[in-house]
Order: structure tokens, then C-alpha cells, then sequence
């Protein structure tokens, strides 16, 4: 089913993108949870990490490319992290396969 995600690729939706490819979208999260809160996403339609088969694991390898980059870019590869919410029990709220790359001041601890 097509979500939020689904229509910013589609061009339905605005966001600000900071990177795109035939492959990845990467966008600022519209509520960032740090001065730097980017989304990095498969442009195909896999509704969460677990969801992946191996047929998609290149996707993921460019999603980590693109993150690197990105956090490059920003100045930030002294210290960021990168997550993906897996599941509603995790926190997840669009079911649209998403990293968040999150960075800019001193993270907290997880949980
Ligand atoms: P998750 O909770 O892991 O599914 O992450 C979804 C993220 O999308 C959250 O950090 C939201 O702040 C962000 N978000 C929700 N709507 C938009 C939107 N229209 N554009 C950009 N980011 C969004």
C-alpha cells in the first residue's frame, strides 16, 4: 500500500530532498528529532527491514552508501546514528522502508 513515502517518490507529496538516484530518495524529516534528521529510502515499496528479501539486499548497501555520503556532506562523521524502526512495537509509523540518519549534537543513549 502506498504511504506518505510512496507519494513524496511520486512527486504526489512535497519534501525537501537532499539526495536522489534511480534507486534512493533521501529526505529531512519533517519532525527532526535532531539538528540533522535525514530519511534514506528504497524507492520500491518494502514496508519494513524485516519485509526484505535477498533480492532487495542491494538496496540496503545503497541505502548505507548514500548515508555515508550524507553524513559526509553534513560534517557529521564524527558522530551519528543510523536506525531503522522495524514494527509498531519499535516505533514505526510509516510502513515505508526508512534509516534515519541522525546527528548534529551528542546522542542519547538507546531505548
Ligand atoms: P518511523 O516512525 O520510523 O516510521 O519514522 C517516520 C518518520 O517520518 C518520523 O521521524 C516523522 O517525523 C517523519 N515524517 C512524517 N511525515 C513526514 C513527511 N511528510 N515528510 C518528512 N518526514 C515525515
Amino acid at each position: 500500500m502506498t504511504t506518505i513515502f510512496g507519494k513524496i517518490i511520486k512527486r504526489e507529496l512535497p519534501a525537501e530532498i537532499v539526495f536522489e538516484n534511480d534507486k534512493v530518495l533521501a529526505i529531512k524529516d519533517k519532525y527532526p528529532a535532531a539538528p540533522i534528521h535525514i530519511l534514506i529510502m528504497p524507492k520500491k515499496e518494502i514496508p519494513d527491514f524485516q519485509s526484505l528479501k535477498p533480492e532487495d539486499y542491494p538496496l540496503i548497501e545503497e541505502c548505507f552508501k548514500v548515508a555515508q555520503q550524507i553524513a559526509a556532506q553534513y560534517g557529521i562523521t564524527g558522530g551519528y546514528r543510523l536506525l531503522t524502526n522495524n514494527g509498531s512495537l519499535a516505533g514505526q509509523t510509516i510502513f515505508h522502508l526508512h534509516f534515519h540518519l541522525l546527528g548534529g549534537r551528542q546522542l542519547g543513549t538507546m531505548g
